[in-house]
């Protein structure tokens, strides 16, 4: 293909990041790069120290650093009206996902996950000549990101559910 017939569309394909970064919870997600000021209040506000500052300083959630405790104390440091939603609104709609990557789809019995979720969401089920293997419950996953760190396979990640996009 010649340099004339650069296509976007297909730029967008290889340049489109792998995920989604996970924004604090309550974030309106719509309009969040454009007020956010990158102030790094609500990172340092976090007592569990999982809000890193992402990408062009953004403020980005870590389950690998620990999980959210849905205290709202990010939500309440910083100083942007309207960037949070109040504490009564659902914080996000990010659920647990386990990918490929599970030992027990190579036959490896593993439960690590299981015993990480305090709202027992991960079930196991038994399954016909092989190991139990695990099913997030997505009735009661909060996504609070407590499963990800404790999958010796870095198997578990956070994301989107088909119920939203979190608040606008
Ligand atoms: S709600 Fe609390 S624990 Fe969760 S990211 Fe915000 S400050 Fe951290
Ligand atoms: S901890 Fe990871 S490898 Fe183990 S069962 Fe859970 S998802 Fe699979
Ligand atoms: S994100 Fe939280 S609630 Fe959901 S499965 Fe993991 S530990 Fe359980």
């Amino acid at each position: 293909m010649a340099d004339g017939d650069f296509n976007p569309s297909r730029r967008r394909l290889f340049t489109r990041r792998a995920r989604d970064p996970v924004r604090p919870p309550w974030a309106r997600l719509a309009r969040f790069t454009e007020l956010c000021t990158r102030c790094d209040k609500c990172r340092e506000a976090c007592p569990e120290g999982i809000v890193a500052r992402g990408d062009g300083g953004f403020p980005e959630v870590d389950f690998r650093l620990g999980e959210c405790s849905f205290c709202h104390a990010c939500a309440e440091v910083c100083p942007v009206e309207g960037l949070f939603a109040p504490p009564q609104r659902t914080p996000w709609t990010i659920q647990a996902r386990i990918g490929d990557g599970c030992l027990t789809r190579a036959g490896v019995y593993c439960e690590s996950c299981r015993d990480s979720c305090a709202p027992r969401a991960i079930q196991f089920e038994l399954a016909l000549r092989s190991v139990p293997r695990p099913r997030v419950d997505t009735a009661a996953c909060t996504g609070c990101g407590g499963c990800v760190a404790s999958c010796p396979a870095g198997a578990i990640s956070i994301g989107a559910t088909s119920i939203g996009e979190g608040h606008g």
